[in-house]
């Protein structure tokens, strides 16, 4: 499978610091920050500095270092969040995925029940 990613995609423009985020944790591999419209009292994406399409992307291609380090992260926002009550992960993922944002990315959705998966 070829992925093709696009330098000009709008987390790609945020990991360069030409679109403002509100940032909540910022490492050497990944950075993670306020979705601009929740759908739930918390919702962070978190996003790998790497250019990766798709999770399947990053799962094939990404260094064993960068996976590592995103995981980390992820568990470090999870900290940071406080989300002892529990958390819903997403990674919507191309076009069946209904993926916006052609850039791998993890939604952290918390706060409150977060409800039936809907498909
Ligand atoms: P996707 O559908 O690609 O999984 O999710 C993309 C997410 O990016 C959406 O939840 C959308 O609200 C969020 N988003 C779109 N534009 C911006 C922006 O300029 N800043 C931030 N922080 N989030 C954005």
């Amino acid at each position: 499978m070829d992925f093709d990613y696009d330098p000009e995609n709008l987390f790609a423009k945020i990991l360069r610091g030409e679109i403002p985020n509100k940032t909540v944790l910022e490492t050497d591999h990944a950075l993670a920050f306020h979705d601009i419209a929740p759908q739930a009292p918390i919702h962070v994406l978190v996003v790998p500095k790497g250019p990766y399409v798709s999770l399947d992307h990053f799962a094939r291609d990404a260094s064993a270092e960068e996976q590592v380090g995103f995981l980390s992260a992820v568990s470090q926002v999870c900290e940071i969040l406080g989300v002892e009550a529990g958390f819903r992960a997403i990674a919507n993922s191309r076009e069946h995925g209904m993926q916006e944002v052609p850039h791998f990315h993890l939604h952290i959705l918390a706060g409150r029940r977060i409800g039936p998966l809907v498909v």
